[in-house]
């Protein structure tokens, strides 16, 4: 796996080279604001003690709190907090949300803990984390393998470490637990929206064909929103496996499959693929979901699809990126694609802090107001400059930081 945080500064350098933001502020950009390693010592439920390690890389506050995911994974390490916080800092920015960036993590395996385990390990991150959080300061979110009752956790020790009432120091919460309405299928709702405005000026058909890798949160969503607006989902693949089905996934029997079964694979009418070939399937749109560095040197050229929407972070390379440029196929930007995420988190924050709940609706419309608005933003900068959609966002977020700065 490629260093996602020396991709991440080859990005930076990539964009100042299309437009001069001046070498101090692009310095500045270089390098964390904070960069914090903790270690969270946990009482197994046999009587063990097992040390994790854990992280919070506060980025960039310019253009507010710090804001960003707590990812639970095996692989999860500094670099790449570091690239994921950096990508919040633009991210934040190029949807237009008073936010800073930053993110969060633990290197564990959750799928191998109990839930009481898994309890006091997220209990015990934010005991160790508690003076550097807060709705004012830095306000995490979930991430991969992190759900709305983990969050749930976190700000419930939070509260009783700091006596905070406002609940505003994590979101992605439960609802019953001041969580916002609509934070679910934000993501992928978002991504759909940013499509959609994309899919007019990139002249893709009406009914697109879609591969989706990744099934989860963000995969399962977009997944479902697609199909409710008339277009085809001919793949999708989780970690263990793929299925293909040309004519089209009936997505409820998919997840009933999965549930039954624990896998996707073998799902009666569509054929068992390799997660390496969903990515070089012939289709309209190809919506990477799971993970960084999917998309590299080694399988750009084979790739089909007309368009790229990048719903997970960093999916693909800067070598990756140049050969798709090359060959015409647009990639909506990680950036702004799963923008929707955070942008709901942000309500959350703002209905908690003035004691407010929002309705689906409005949560929305406010969500595709601003989405619609920065992707003719990003499109506008990408053909002024004469560059790729990403470089066309990352202009837009520097462009606002710098104004703040
Ligand atoms: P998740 O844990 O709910 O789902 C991840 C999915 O990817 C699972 O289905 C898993 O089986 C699959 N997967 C793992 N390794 C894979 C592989 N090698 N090939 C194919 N599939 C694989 O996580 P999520 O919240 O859906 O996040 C997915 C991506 O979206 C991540 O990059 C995350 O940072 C990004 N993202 C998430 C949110 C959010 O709101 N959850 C917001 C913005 C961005």
């Amino acid at each position: 796996m490629q260093n996602p945080y020396q991709d991440a500064m080859h990005q930076l350098d990539k964009v100042s080279k299309v437009k001069n933001f001046g070498d101090d502020f692009i310095a500045r950009l270089r390098i964390p604001d904070r960069d914090i390693r903790i270690s969270i010592p946990v009482s197994m439920d046999d009587g063990t003690l097992k040390i994790f390690e854990g992280y919070r890389v506060e980025y960039n506050n310019t253009l507010g709190p710090y804001k960003g995911g707590i990812r639970y994974h095996p692989d999860t390490e500094i670099n790449e907090v570091k690239a994921l916080a950096f990508w919040m800092t633009l991210k934040c920015a190029v949807a237009g949300i008073p936010m800073g960036g930053g993110k969060g993590g633990i290197t564990v395996d959750p799928h191998k803990l109990s839930k009481a385990e898994l309890e006091r390990l997220s209990r015990g991150w934010v005991k160790k984390l508690s003076d550097v959080l807060g709705p004012h300061k830095d306000v995490p979110a979930p991430d991969v393998n992190t759900t709305p009752e983990i969050m749930a956790w976190m700000a419930d020790e939070y509260a009783k470490i700091t006596g905070d009432k406002t609940r505003a120091t994590f979101t992605g919460k439960p609802i019953h637990n001041g969580g916002s309405e609509g934070r679910g299928v934000a993501t992928g709702l978002g991504g759909f929206y940013v499509f959609n405005i994309l899919s007019k000026e990139l002249n893709l058909p009406e009914k697109c064909k879609v591969a989706i890798q990744g099934f989860g949160n963000v995969g399962a969503n977009a997944a479902e929103i697609f199909t409710q607006h008339g277009h085809i989902v001919i793949a999708v693949s989780d970690s263990k496996s793929a299925i293909y089905k040309e004519s089209g996934l009936d997505l409820e029997k998919v997840e009933a499959h999965k549930k039954n079964t624990g896998a996707l694979k073998d799902f009666e009418g569509a054929k068992n693929i390799t997660n390496e070939e969903l990515l070089e399937l012939n289709c309209d749109v190809l919506i990477p979901a799971a993970f960084e560095d999917q998309i590299t040197k080694d399988n750009a050229d084979k790739i089909k699809a007309k368009v790229i929407l990048e719903l997970a972070n960093g999916p693909t390379t800067p070598e990756a990126d140049e050969i798709l440029y090359q060959k015409n196929i647009p990639v909506i930007p990680d950036i702004l694609a799963n923008s929707g995420g955070v942008t709901v988190s942000y309500f959350e924050w703002e209905q908690n802090l003035k004691g407010e709940h929002w309705t689906e609706k409005q949560v929305f419309n406010k969500l595709k107001t601003i989405l619609d608005y920065s992707s003719k933003k990003m499109l506008s900068k990408a053909r002024e400059f004469k560059t790729s959609l990403r470089m066309g966002a990352f202009i837009v977020a520097l462009e606002r930081i710098k104004e703040k700065y």
